[in-house]
């Protein structure tokens, strides 16, 4: 099945207005917002006349000094209308989640096309993740590939040597500190940087979770500096910036503080693990210098989301799912997606993991894919993780998406021990975190030699030191890289 495009130009005004007055408790605001739109719309034909407008707002290209220079007049107000409009479909999207049905879906997509006109958005799809990641017929060959991979009829030798082969294919270096002996495929070593632990989300199984009693901590970018020489010192290039969502302290400005501190004193490539944000916040990134943004949906079971997260503005599922369609339309080019092993059926929520990266793939195709499964190993007190995955299934899930997505990144981290995360590289893994702390300054307190703080977000399985996990996998003839392509 394929995309289909924003087909018009007319936009269906009376449906949503009929919609708004039936459906939303604040339709009064909204159809006068509605009416702004199109009146502004109406003025200006802003495609075709080559008036930006508010293109700055997915436009990574576009200078902050640019963005500065339109934050007055009738760009701002374009812009400001646009960050409304975005905001209010997905409070339809949350407030109709549990009965959404056609009329909904079609609002919402009227609602995106609307805005995607208002901000001359260049991909030529819309935001519809909520009608096919569940459709059956969407991605189908690679969901099967993926239940293949699954079957315990299929020997697990067998398995593996398919996704070794089809790794190599995709992922031999071209170049690389030690290039691959036989045509053995690369791997990335990564290291996450945590910036905060403070969150007012209430994910069930996460350590940071509000109520959880722990050392909360918070760097500001002058540490956030000290943390990335403790890694960069180590040879990491590619750094992840992890932080809880916390509004008050974790906002965009700070993001853009982070970023600016490190670029001005490391090279590097800096990716973000954040809360989602709105695509204007992406454009942000973007222009700061962010390369990619990683969101795992946790799982793709909205019943049990709602359960697993029940408080926060994590709550709103599908203001997360379109998250990376935000960061790739703002410009980020490398897009990372997982689920949390353990909440759900695992095989399920695989399938609609699938699902999404090949939806992903073919709105943004110029974009990397990396794609984790992370497993929950020991939560918090008083959570029992209700879907445990074993080893053997951990390695058939990693086997099935390589098989299912042959050229996606597979991104492993050090929840695992050092025995599997080197077998699974030398299969079909391309990305593995080394030397990980899991706790803002946490690496302040290792080149100290001080005893870590707490703080942690999960215990580290892997604790060899980064040139240790490198060593292990060029003794299996695998290339190791620092920076990605
Ligand atoms: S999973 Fe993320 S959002 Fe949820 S409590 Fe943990 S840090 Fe906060």
């Amino acid at each position: 099945m394929t995309l289909s495009l924003t087909d018009s130009p007319a936009f269906s005004w009376k449906f949503l207005e009929s919609y708004l007055r039936r459906y939303d408790v604040h339709a009064a605001r909204h159809l006068e917002l509605l009416g702004e739109v199109r009146s502004r719309l109406e003025a200006f034909d802003l495609g075709r006349n080559a008036d930006r407008a508010a293109s700055f707002l997915c436009d990574k290209d576009v200078s902050r000094e640019g963005e500065a220079a339109a934050g007055s007049g009738r760009l701002a107000a374009a812009a400001n209308m646009a960050e409304e409009l975005e905001r209010l479909r997905y409070q339809l999207l949350n407030e109709r989640a549990a009965a959404l049905g056609e009329e909904d879906l079609r609002a919402t997509e009227e609602l995106d096309r609307i805005y995607a006109r208002l901000v001359d958005r260049r991909t030529p799809d819309g935001r519809r993740a909520r009608r096919l990641l569940w459709n059956p017929d969407f991605a189908r060959d690679a969901v099967e590939r993926l239940e293949q991979s699954l079957d315990p009829a299929l020997p697990l030798e067998a398995l593996t040597a398919s996704a070794r082969r089809l790794t190599e294919e995709h992922f031999a270096p071209e170049s690389g500190d030690r290039p691959g002996k036989g045509g053995r495929h690369r791997v990335l070593l990564y290291a996450p940087l945590y910036l905060s632990n403070y969150c007012v989300n209430g994910c069930v199984y996460c350590h940071f979770r509000f109520d959880n009693p722990m050392p909360r901590i918070h760097l500001s970018p002058e540490r956030a500096v000290e943390e990335a020489e403790y890694l960069v010192a180590r040879g990491m290039r590619h750094i992840l910036l992890v932080a809880g969502d916390y509004p008050q302290l974790t906002g965009i400005d700070y993001y853009v503080s982070v970023v600016d501190a490190l670029r001005r004193r490391f090279a590097g490539q800096w990716t973000v693990e954040i809360a989602a944000q709105s695509t204007a916040s992406y454009a942000r990134l973007a222009a700061a210098g962010v390369l990619g943004v990683t969101l795992y949906q946790e799982t793709y079971d909205l019943s049990r989301y709602a359960v697993l997260h029940p408080r926060g503005p994590k709550t709103r599922f599908d203001r997360r799912l379109e998250t990376l369609e935000r960061a790739a339309e703002a410009g980020i080019r490398r897009l990372g997606l997982g689920i949390l092993l353990g909440l759900a059926p695992a095989a399920e929520d695989a399938r609609t993991l699938v699902r999404h990266a090949l939806y992903l793939r073919q709105r943004f195709p110029h974009c990397t894919l990396a794609v984790s499964l992370p497993r929950l190993h020991r939560p918090p007190e008083g959570f029992a993780v209700p879907h445990p995955v074993d080893d053997a299934t951990l390695v058939r899930l990693y086997c099935g998406l390589r098989h299912a997505l042959p050229d996606a990144e597979l991104v492993l981290s050090t929840r695992e021990t050092a025995s599997l995360r080197d077998y699974l590289a030398g299969v079909c893994v391309t990305q593995l975190s080394a030397g990980s702390s899991t706790a803002p300054g946490g690496y302040g307190d290792r080149a100290a030699g001080r005893a870590a703080a707490g703080g942690e977000q999960f215990p580290v399985n892997d604790e060899r030191p980064v040139e240790e996990a490198a060593q292990a996998l060029r003794r299996q003839g695998l290339a190791v890289v620092w920076e990605s392509a």
